[in-house]
């Protein structure tokens, strides 16, 4: 019933990945694959990066001050895997910090609590209600910006931000090799919001009309790329990046040592994003025929980490689900929107 909602039926996927045509982002040619890696034969074979580079790279920062880096950890599998390695296999002194706009789950919260007590390691927790009224605006004007890359940007910004005020040059994540990495470069392997121009020009719009608006926000980035230059002495890696591991072992890991535990509630299944994530994903879809979800998942199909029917199960988005819908109905409450400001019965 999602197509009836957001009108998507019409559209054409690409045969090869998850993503739906919409001009100029993407575009299907006569054999209907899209431009984004799928029109080169087979499966894209990505190596890591060599372990040595990595610690080649860290050991530039070690001992530089308090903190040898800043991990940036959510609470997720891969973000508590990425503060695993840093801790015990590169023996870094990190300061860990997790960003709440409001809607994090605190099973996600619990995980990173467990995981910093038994590392020992300090912990920042950023939260702040602060961008609700902004997404309730998204909400209600219908507007074509997409959710996440705006609270991406608030999010990287207060990371920069504490990074600065920590002395630390050096921030780490837990993206793995198809996810879009705000922050960092895109790469053969990468794909970054810039390379989906529709997206990144609502999202410069948008920021645009707040920085001229709120006085508060006059120094808001625009873009992604605008945050890196102004932060262009800040490293951004993953240490997945440089590792051959397999999910399965590195949850096994961190249930064993740090406690992890999956997260309920969360969508995609297996992940471990914010509870407005359901609402700005179909908010997306609605708009561009997919989501920064589909993005990702469409890169893990070309890296043949899942299948394609695999990854459109996982990207259902059914608001004739109940508990699609009652995560949504619950974060459009939250806003102080209703379900007519989405035009949905
Ligand atoms: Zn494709």
């Amino acid at each position: 019933m999602q197509g009836a909602h957001n009108g998507s039926t019409a559209r054409r996927r690409c045969t090869r990945c998850v993503l739906v045509e919409r001009q100029p982002d993407v575009v299907l040619d006569e054999r209907g694959l899209c431009q984004h890696g799928c029109r080169d034969p087979g499966v894209q074979v990505v190596s890591p990066l060599l372990e040595s580079e990595l610690i080649r790279r860290l050991e530039r920062h070690r001992g530089r001050g308090r903190y040898d880096c800043m991990v940036m950890c959510s609470g997720g599998r891969d973000s508590v895997a990425a503060l695993h390695l840093a801790v015990r296999r590169y023996r870094l002194t990190p300061l860990v910090f997790t960003f709440d706009n409001g809607f994090a789950l605190p099973a996600g919260i619990e995980n990173v609590a467990r995981a910093v007590r038994e590392l020992g390691v300090d912990w920042q927790l950023f939260r702040s209600e602060h961008m609700l009224p902004f997404f309730a605006e998204i909400v209600r004007s219908r507007a074509s910006v997409p959710i996440c890359p705006v609270c991406s940007l608030w999010s990287w910004g207060e990371a920069y931000r504490v990074a600065k005020e920590a002395g630390v040059r050096l921030i780490m994540t837990g993206y793995t090799r198809g996810q879009l990495q705000p922050g960092v470069p895109a790469g053969p392997d990468r794909r970054s919001e810039e390379d989906f121009p529709s997206l990144g020009q609502a999202t410069r719009e948008f920021m645009e009309k707040v920085r001229s608006v709120h006085e508060r926000y006059r120094k808001f980035p625009r873009s992604m790329g605008e945050l890196r230059r102004r932060h262009r002495r800040v490293e951004v890696l993953s240490p997945l990046w440089f590792q051959d591991l397999h999910k399965e072992e590195y949850t096994e890991l961190i249930q064993r040592e740090l406690g992890w535990q999956p997260v309920p509630g969360s969508w995609p299944p297996g992940s471990v994003n914010c509870s407005l994530n359901q609402l700005a994903a179909w908010l997306s879809i609605r708009h561009y025929g997919f989501s920064h979800h589909h993005i990702e998942e469409a890169a893990r199909v070309r890296l043949g980490e899942l299948s394609r029917q695999e990854a459109l199960a996982l990207l259902r988005l059914d608001l004739d689900d109940p508990e699609t819908r009652g995560a949504v109905s619950a974060s459009l409450t939250r806003l102080g929107c209703t379900w007519a400001d989405l035009g949905v019965a």
